[in-house]
């Protein structure tokens, strides 16, 4: 035995190959120190989670409750629960000054834009001298209690205001809350999310209000310096860094390296306000007149689909709208207009349901910003189950059998009669 360190190249060429099939495996069990080209040993600091079969990084949250193929080997994941147990938190005693943030919180959730903008609120706070803390202001019911590791040090969440509930189209309450934020915090930037799931409508009301020009689609910031797209995404348009802004998504990487406190800050009052506006409800939209680009829920086939007919049925129960891979398209059962990818459409659903779909790398960039994946796939290792929050694993014909059973048993009422039973081959992998 020598103490001559050996390298292995066949784990350095599974390290860099991140669809090999041992990959997980291997990152997990070299996730120590590594022997770089030069010999010296190093730390990746960057070690949490995994990289998905689209690029993105991924840490798992199921805290080991998972299994099946597509997710990581049983080490991988009780080191990843337990690296996110390990984050450090990060403490704000007395904070010298606030950044606002409001989420959209879209569905009840934090969106993804919300947490690119949480870490550019930290980016400011820590170009600037003094501790600030960021204050993470939610209107509306939350689904998701993740702020802490989404990095909010303060939190305002409010699901009501002087007995009206802060649900629907309300900007005039919502506004009124954010001026009991203004006289009680002075925050010395306030961030939006340019986005039309109201963060856009909100901030610009906002700036309105205090009378400030706010930065629009502001997709690079400084405390000095922002960047702004616009002329229809063609032009960059720089300026000062304004008091109020509307983000671009991706303008800042999300925290992932701490946890904060989140800690809940009461407001002593907030103006009452006699809304002029009335909201009355949303208006029933055919999903197959809206553009894939903008759909919210999108149920796309593949070359797995079996029955044609079935899927759109189905699509039309579920109230999706239809997207295709390319081979779908290619065969003539789906219009070109349905494409989703790099030669198609990039869609930006909040849940994309995978029918009979592989994953090939130019489908994956399509839908590289959904929110939640669904697969439903014969094959458990494919790339498609992989990128997957929910991997069904079976005949897509008979599971759309049943998903059109249970969607036209919630519309009748029915819903409780029990399942069909399952075939042998179907397996549920989280
Ligand atoms: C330049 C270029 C651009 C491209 N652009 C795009 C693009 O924009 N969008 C795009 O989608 N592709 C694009 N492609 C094609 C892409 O590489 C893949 O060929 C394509 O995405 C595969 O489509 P698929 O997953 O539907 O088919 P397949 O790869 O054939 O996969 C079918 C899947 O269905 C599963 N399956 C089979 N039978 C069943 C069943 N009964 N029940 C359940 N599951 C079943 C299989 O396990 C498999 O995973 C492009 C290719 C090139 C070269």
């Amino acid at each position: 035995m020598t103490d001559i360190p050996r390298r292995d190249p066949r784990t350095e060429w599974i390290l860099r190959n991140r669809l090999h099939p041992q990959y997980d495996e291997v990152v997990a069990a070299n996730s120590g120190p590594v022997r770089g080209p030069t010999g010296l040993l190093r730390w990746n600091p960057h070690a949490v989670g995994f990289v998905g079969p689209n690029g993105i990084k991924r840490i798992d949250r199921s805290a080991g409750l998972t299994g099946g193929a597509g997710g990581l080997s049983s080490r991988a994941k009780r080191r990843s629960a337990q690296v996110e147990v390990e984050l450090p938190l990060h403490r704000i005693e007395q904070p010298d000054f606030y950044v606002a943030v409001v989420v959209d919180l879209a569905g009840g959730r934090l969106s993804g834009h919300d947490k690119d903008i949480l870490g550019q609120a930290h980016q400011l706070v820590k170009a600037m001298e003094g501790e600030g803390a960021v204050v993470a202001i939610a209107l509306g019911e939350a689904r998701e209690a993740t702020f802490d590791t989404a990095g909010a040090d303060r939190l305002v969440h409010l699901t009501e205001v002087h007995g009206q509930p802060l649900t629907g189209y309300c900007p005039e309450q919502k506004l009124a809350v954010l001026e009991a934020v203004e006289s009680e915090l002075a925050p010395r930037y306030w961030l939006f999310p340019d986005s039309v799931h109201g963060g856009a409508d909100i901030g610009s009301r906002l700036a309105a209000r205090l009378g400030e020009r706010p930065a629009v689609h502001a997709w690079q910031v400084d405390a000095e310096h922002t960047v702004c797209r616009g002329g229809s995404q063609l032009t960059d348009w720089h300026r000062p860094t304004a008091r109020v802004m509307l983000l671009a998504e991706e303008c800042a990487l999300p925290i992932d390296e701490t946890r904060h406190e989140a800690k809940s800050i009461e407001l002593s009052s907030i103006p009452r306000v006699t809304p002029q506006i009335e909201d009355l409800g949303q208006v029933e939209v055919d999903p197959s007149k809206i553009a894939l680009a903008e759909a919210e829920f999108i149920l796309s086939a593949g070359n797995g689909v079996r029955d044609w007919h079935q899927f759109h049925t189905v699509a039309t129960a579920l109230g999706a709208t239809e997207g295709a891979s390319r081979v779908a398209v290619d065969d003539g059962n789906m219009p070109r207009f349905r494409q989703v990818g790099a030669t198609g459409t990039w869609v930006t659903a909040r849940v994309y349901v995978a029918v009979g779909i592989s994953g090939a790398i130019q489908h994956m960039q399509g839908i590289g910003r959904c929110d939640k994946v669904v697969a439903i796939n014969l094959d458990d290792g494919c790339d498609m189950t992989k990128r997957a929050d929910l991997s069904v694993i079976g005949d897509s014909q008979g599971i759309l059998a049943e998903l059109l059973r249970l969607a036209e048993a919630r519309q009748s009422g029915t819903e409780s009669e029990s399942p069909a039973e399952s075939t042998e081959e179907e397996r549920h992998v989280a």
